[in-house]
């Protein structure tokens, strides 16, 4: 009973009263949680439907960091089935070779692929470790920037 008491609290009380990022809403409730020390808390916005990573009490810089200096391209990335998934899927629908932008390029595997083929590729990413991570390893352009307010007159 108190375990069910528990789950029911957590599940619809939003302790830190996160802000929803795409609408501002602060009723916010856990969707989901993972991580190896459970360190990353998905709230789901029930106004607009957007999941929120919880940012804060994350050691953000140091994970990154260690994600980051996993990967040494090109062996490490060839091993992205995830990735080199998607590089097929949008090549399948879109056969001529054009500039590709990566919104929250992470790590840059995706890009990787695109850059491979012959793309002209750029990346946008919130944290600036991986964004110097690919710019570092890949050789490729990423602008630390949130998408929502990250604006262009560029075309891709
Ligand atoms: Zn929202």
């Amino acid at each position: 009973m108190i375990l069910v008491w528990f789950f029911i609290i957590f599940g619809f009380y939003n302790p830190k009263c996160m802000v929803c990022r795409l609408c501002k809403n602060n009723h916010l409730k856990l969707h989901y949680i993972q991580g190896d020390k459970d360190q990353f808390r998905y709230y789901l916005c029930p106004l607009c439907g957007l999941v929120n990573l919880d940012l804060e009490n994350m050691k953000i810089t140091e994970s990154q960091q260690k994600y980051a200096d996993r990967f040494k391209p090109p062996q490490d990335y060839e091993k992205e089935r995830g990735a080199k998934a998607a590089f097929r899927f949008v090549s399948k629908y879109v056969p001529n070779k054009g500039r590709y932008m990566d919104i929250g390029c992470g790590s840059g595997s995706v890009l990787y692929f695109f850059k491979k083929d012959g793309w002209q590729v750029e990346g946008l990413e919130l944290s600036p470790v991986f964004a110097e991570h690919v710019k570092k390893h890949l050789d490729i352009d990423v602008k630390v920037a949130n998408f929502l307010e990250y604006e262009t007159n560029d075309r891709f």
